[in-house]
């Protein structure tokens, strides 16, 4: 259990209009938690204080090797005026695993969950209502060492910062254009593609530019190693029906772990459809594509939850899917997983977790 300590905003700010609507990660609430870790005394003063600017010396190591790590989940508000949580738990598992891998000290998983409800509980007011709209939640971590050697740091600083979102893509549930990149890899085995921390994301912007010149919104990421096999896209997981079988890259510890990527695999065989993780290549999705059996693409994430894909290009290829609409089970995994978010249809696997 933390103690934690309290400082309230003198200074509130107002919050967003209800009429305009919300962008992603633009406007930050009236608080934040953080909490400090010094080697030999663990993490400590755990705070929700006022959301402020830091201060850091420019020596300090996060901003030379990037040691730093980041998490993103959201919470709710019910009909019924609850707060929830989905899958915190999922979440926590995750930023301590990208913490062993990055040489992070871990944080006790009662006491993660404990900041984050202590610091969405103090700003729960700004938990939007709107449909598609939500609170989105960032942990992260920083190393603060001042120091330019290359070692982990000995001092972290742990945050968690409150955004009101909206859809994250402007286009919202409209189907995608993505981009197949065949140039630049975003990760490799045995580097930290599996891990949520800020390299891999730097490594991601340059094929993203690219995809944006061409008129494309995101870029769909083959292996590292063949450089044939499907990956990711952007920051989401990728799926796609294909002769009525859901098909999704096998975990190769270059891709991240979802939380909505395994929620879609347990709704998905919950409905009883066939699931399969395994590894499936481009030149398999183009014959699909070709010969009609590619019914349904679809990225899911915390942040879009189930964003349908409805163009494909790799070189001078160009796929559309099906008519370029919303498919059937991208609509019904949309519908069911939000459904659950917002607390309005039954939670069969008891995954949200309420904020009192
Ligand atoms: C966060 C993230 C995802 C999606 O994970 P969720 O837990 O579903 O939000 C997928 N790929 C990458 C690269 C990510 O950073």
């Amino acid at each position: 259990m933390l103690n934690i300590r309290y400082e309230k905003t003198t200074n509130p700010k107002p919050l967003p209009e209800k009429d305009n609507p919300l962008k992603f990660g633009t406007i930050f609430t009236d608080h934040m938690f953080a909490m400090n870790y010094e080697e030999g005394k663990g993490w400590f003063d755990p705070r929700v204080v006022p959301y402020q600017k830091i201060s850091l010396e420019p020596s300090a190591m996060v901003f030379h090797y990037g040691q730093e790590m980041f998490e993103g989940l959201k919470a709710y508000k019910t009909d019924d005026g609850r707060t929830l949580l989905f899958r915190p738990n999922k979440n926590i598992e995750r930023a301590n695993r990208t913490n062993r891998r990055i040489c992070i000290p871990e944080i006790d998983e009662e006491d993660f969950l404990q900041a984050i409800k202590a610091v969405v509980k103090m700003d729960e007011a700004w938990i939007p209502t709107k449909p598609g709209t939500s609170l989105y939640i960032r942990p992260f971590i920083i190393a603060t060492d001042e120091f330019l050697g290359v070692r982990p740091s000995s001092t972290y600083l742990f945050m968690i910062i409150l955004s009101p979102v909206g859809a994250y893509y402007p286009e919202g549930l409209n189907p995608v254009k993505i981009w197949i990149e065949d140039e630049y890899v975003r990760a490799v085995r045995g580097g930290i593609g599996e891990a949520k921390t800020g390299g891999n994301y730097v490594a991601s912007l340059a094929a993203q530019m690219k995809a944006h010149e061409e008129g494309y919104s995101q870029v769909l990421w083959l292996d590292g190693v063949e450089r044939k096999y499907i990956e990711e896209v952007g920051a989401m997981n990728i799926f796609f029906k294909i002769n009525g079988t859901v098909v999704t890259p096998k975990l190769n510890g270059s891709i991240l772990p979802g939380v909505t990527r395994d929620s879609v695999i347990n709704l998905c065989k919950h409905w009883g459809l066939s699931v399969e993780e395994r590894r499936i290549s481009v030149d398999e999705l183009l014959e699909a594509a070709k010969d009609g059996s590619l019914e349904e693409v679809w990225g899911t994430g915390t942040a879009a939850v189930i964003s349908p894909v409805g163009h494909l290009r790799f070189e001078d290829t160009v796929l559309q899917i099906k008519d370029g609409g919303i498919g059937e089970i991208s609509q019904k995994l949309y519908d069911t997983v939000t459904g659950i978010q917002l607390g309005r249809i039954e939670d069969p696997f008891g995954w949200t977790v309420e904020v009192q």
